[in-house]
């Protein structure tokens, strides 16, 4: 058994993309696709084929967001099975499943995982050295 405050050299990487977020996130993952290839990935449902897709990495699929998939991930966070959240949330619109996220944002603050809400976050948390090595939390 994992433990819960121990973020491993080796992370649980969750990814998600709203629709107008897509194309971000997919080329965001292109980019770093070697880094990425090292840890275990994992996201909502569409985020999840599309980047499968187009990148081949292995991404594990949780249901779609607007399904359920980002209480799943909150769930898993609570777990401790995902550690770690890039999740390009659009800034422009609104969506039936905002509850979700909100939800999702404040668990993820809660348990105290790295998160990514844009592009450049995201490169500074890959960039970090604390991907290099274990983390206590
Ligand atoms: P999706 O979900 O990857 O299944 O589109 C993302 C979201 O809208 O939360």
């Amino acid at each position: 058994m994992r433990k819960l405050n121990n973020i491993r050299k080796q992370k649980h990487i969750a990814l998600i993309a709203h629709d107008n977020m897509k194309k971000s996130l997919i080329n965001w993952v292109k980019e770093n696709k070697e880094e990425l290839s090292k840890h275990f990935l994992c996201g909502t449902g569409t985020t999840s084929k599309l980047i499968s897709e187009e990148t081949s990495l292995p991404v594990r699929a949780y249901e779609s967001g607007p399904l359920g998939g980002d209480q799943q991930i909150g769930c898993a966070i609570v777990e401790g099975k995902i550690d770690f959240m890039i999740f390009f949330w659009d800034p422009l619109s609104s969506h039936p499943h905002d509850p979700d996220v909100k939800a999702l944002l404040r668990i993820a603050v809660l348990y105290d995982i790295p998160v990514a809400m844009n592009e450049s976050t995201a490169n500074f948390l890959l960039k970090s050295r604390y991907m290099e090595e274990d983390y206590i939390r």
